[in-house]
């Protein structure tokens, strides 16, 4: 456990984290993945995928793992609906089976940004993995094939996820308190 904090209202603690990770792994493993390339969109989602990835090992399914940087432009706490590519990932997707895992499905321009990128280079199949699915904020249609938690719109911060670079390290998903 680590110390409780004034600024920071918890609203998903580590062991509800643990605990759905291995039922997400559960449900991936069932969706029978095979030869799956797990495609990780960094930042935020690499303490989740950490996790899952350890996970999905426990129920048997041994993924290759590649990475790929991703932005909205801007600082704010909204995204700004322009997606740039910070890095790409190094290895070939054509005609392999791909699991996209990012940290929050909220606009929807991320992942459809992602997604669309891959299948122009030849992807076979593209899953997609949240842990988080803020679906009031939707702005075009997407939806995750495997959701970890869906929340209100509200912006969170810890594990993996961060304000102004700050609080990835955060074993829990919590919000900043206003005062
Ligand atoms: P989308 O493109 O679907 O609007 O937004 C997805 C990205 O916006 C996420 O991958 C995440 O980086 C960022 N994001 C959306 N909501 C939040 C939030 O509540 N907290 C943080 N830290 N990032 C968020
Ligand atoms: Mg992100």
């Amino acid at each position: 456990m680590v110390p409780q904090r004034p600024d920071i209202e918890v609203l998903i603690t580590e062991d509800e984290i643990a605990l759905r990770i291995a039922g997400l792994a559960q449900e991936i493993a069932a969706g029978d993945p095979g030869d799956v390339l797990v495609v990780v969109i960094l930042k935020g989602s690499f303490v989740f995928a950490a996790d899952l990835l350890r996970a999905l090992e426990r129920v048997g399914v041994s993924p290759q793992v590649d990475f790929l940087t991703l932005a909205s432009y801007g600082e704010s706490a909204t995204s700004s609906g322009k997606v740039k590519l910070i890095q790409d990932m190094s290895e070939n997707v054509a005609g392999r089976r791909l699991l996209l895992v990012d940290d929050i499905l909220d606009s929807g321009q991320t992942l459809v940004f992602a997604r669309d990128a891959l299948r122009e280079r030849g992807a076979a199949e593209i899953k997609t993995c949240v842990l988080l699915d803020k679906n009031e904020g939707r702005q075009v249609a997407m939806e995750a094939d495997y959701v970890g938690f869906e929340i209100g719109n509200r912006f969170v911060i810890g594990y993996g996820l961060d304000f102004a670079h700050r609080f990835r390290g955060l074993p829990y998903i919590g919000v900043l308190n206003e005062d």
